[in-house]
């Protein structure tokens, strides 16, 4: 059916039923007809109570779903309890017992709909609140039906009685109205918009009806109740209240969760707790108390008991959630502080924490006499050529994204075992592993070209650009006799030298630097900690721009 001939419908039967209740419970004689109306429209209306509630959870998705299942399961509940009334009233011709278990359908109801607004329909939440948040409910819930068995179920089975039964039933129905109030309230203060409209239509139904619950539960207890009596005009009415603001919802949508939202998810813990901390105190309660029949106090001690064990479980659950979320949460803000954002390559810090081991495996290679494809260390350091000059012509987020694309080169342009490393603003550093440095020059041409080969789209502003990198590199371990005499940072030092190196001798080109051997004129490197350090000069140039 299409939704606004959908809501003409039940707001249009809603009138009726509530215009024939009112004039029969008015004008009938008091007699079965009196109380078969009475009671068939009263049920009637909770039906379309649940079928507008429900319906809105057919055209909705998600979170906001579950939220109108939850109030329609509600009132599916409270339906079934109108069902024991007819039964007894129309079918059996007795009057219910006054404690009657399905009484706790009355009660239970609220539940489901407690549970659809701990949703917090409007928000939606992060992947990770909703998880978590959800275990925080059972507690409340398992608190709450602990409160009814231990309260009035103990009344009911354990030690009889009516006047405690009744008191502490109707104790509770109003402190699950008040609850529901009051989130209800809370939310109408942190909501705008269709959503806060909506909950203080949805609030004001609850008060309409719990007052009225309460006068008519007031007047069954002074025997002044009887089905069809004026009593249950405004009380059954509220039912039709309740259809109309279900037909607020139609269209209602969560907002996405902000930063500040999170708070309600600690609330909710918060809340949880206090409940598992109460059970003990309950427990005192039952074991100080003088006047309480024994079999009450035993029954409330191991009621108490064992929700407490339940509660445990939950809460162990809970713990073990919690801490793998933890862990994965730790994984990922490893993995982003070791990470150059704006590249995704590996940062400098990377490059600390993993550089040691990399010597060391260099080294044992080195002292294992293994293969000599394998067993050195390179650094390549590699710095954009004349990179203001991208920054200055095409603007600073251009920059950003030539950057990003000769990061993506690079990266392209190494092995699997090659870490690249973003050294600092347009600088980089490839550390080659399990390599051969009579090897590093063809990595060196290959990444001359990587960069120099194609040009780079300035984009936004249609133009390419062909740029270029010079590149300073060196082999760790520097002395194959003597690995341990040049330590890494030397070596990486060196490879800095060199790209000065390559930069003053017109850049597009690469500078290996190497032990002298004697086969070239050796030049001497000062401001090492080893001074006057011989090497030979590797040099290579890049290629010619436009032309491969
Ligand atoms: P040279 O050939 O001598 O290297 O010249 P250069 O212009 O590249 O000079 P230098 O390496 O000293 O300066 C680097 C420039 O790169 C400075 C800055 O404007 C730019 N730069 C550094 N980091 C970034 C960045 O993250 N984004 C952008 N867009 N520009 C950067
Ligand atoms: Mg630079
Ligand atoms: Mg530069």
């Amino acid at each position: 059916m299409n939704g606004r001939i959908q809501s003409k419908f039940l707001i249009g039967a809603a009138v009726a039923l509530t215009v024939v209740l009112t004039a029969s419970c008015l004008s009938l004689a008091p007699g079965l007809a009196r109380i078969a109306i009475s009671d068939i429209v009263s049920g009637l209306l909770m039906l379309l109570a649940l079928l507008a509630f429900a319906s809105n959870g057919l055209q909705s998705k998600g979170r906001t779903r579950w939220f109108w299942m939850l109030q329609a399961a509600g009132w599916a509940l409270w339906f079934s309890d109108q069902m024991v009334w007819i039964t007894f009233d129309l079918i059996l011709h007795r009057k219910l017992p006054g404690m009657y278990p399905a009484d706790a359908l009355l009660f239970l109801a609220g539940a489901p709909m407690m549970a659809g607004l701990l949703l917090r329909p409007h928000r939606q939440p992060t992947e990770r609140s909703a998880r978590l948040g959800v275990l925080d409910f059972l507690l409340l819930l398992l608190w709450w039906l602990y409160l009814y068995v231990a309260f009035v179920v103990c009344w009911q089975y354990v030690s009889p009685s009516e006047g405690a039964y009744n008191r502490n039933f109707d104790l509770l129905s109003i402190a699950e109205t008040l609850l529901i109030v009051c989130v209800l309230l809370a939310f109408w203060r942190e909501s705008s918009g269709r959503w806060k409209m909506f909950y203080a239509c949805l609030g004001g139904a609850f008060v309409f009806n719990g007052v009225w619950f309460y006068v008519l539960n007031g007047a069954i207890e002074k025997n002044l109740y009887f089905a069809g009596s004026w009593y249950d005009i405004p009380y059954s009415g509220s039912f039709a209240v309740f259809t109309a603001v279900a037909l607020l919802g139609p269209g209602l949508l969560p907002t996405p969760e902000t930063a500040a939202d999170e708070s309600y998810g600690g609330w909710m813990a918060n809340l949880a707790m206090m409940a598992v901390l109460s059970l003990p105190i309950i427990a005192l309660y039952a074991l100080l108390d003088p006047h309480l029949p024994h079999q009450v106090a035993d029954f409330r001690v191991l009621i108490t008991l064992a929700t407490m064990f339940l509660m445990a479980l939950l809460l162990f659950i809970q713990h073990r959630r919690l801490n793998q979320e933890l862990r994965r949460t730790n994984l990922v803000l490893e993995e982003a502080s070791l990470t150059d954002p704006m590249t995704g390559l590996r940062n400098r810090r990377y490059f600390s924490a993993t550089i040691e081991s990399d010597v060391s495996q260099a080294l044992r290679s080195h002292a294992d006499g293994r293969d000599p494809h394998t067993r050195d260390l390179v650094f390549y350091l590699i710095d954009a050529d004349n990179f203001k000059e991208v920054n200055d012509l095409y603007g600073h987020d251009v920059g950003d994204k030539v950057l990003v694309e000769m990061a993506h080169r690079l990266s392209s342009s190494i092995r699997h075992s090659d870490v690249l490393v973003r050294w600092g603003g347009e600088e980089f550093l490839i550390v080659s592993r399990f390599t051969d440095r009579t090897e590093a020059e063809l990595l060196a041409q290959r990444v001359l070209s990587t960069v120099a080969d194609t040009p780079f789209s300035m984009v936004g502003s249609g133009e390419t650009m062909y740029r270029t990198c010079s590149l300073g590199w060196a082999a760790f371990p520097w002395f194959l006799d003597n690995p341990r005499a040049i330590s890494y940072e030397e070596v990486l030092t060196l490879a800095d030298r060199g790209l000065h190196q390559a930069k003053q001798a017109g850049k597009n080109r690469a500078v290996g630097i190497l032990p002298a051997s004697g086969k070239l004129p050796a030049t001497t490197i000062e401001g090492l900690h080893s001074p006057g350090l011989q090497v030979d000069l590797l040099a290579v140039a890049g290629p010619i721009l436009g032309h491969k």
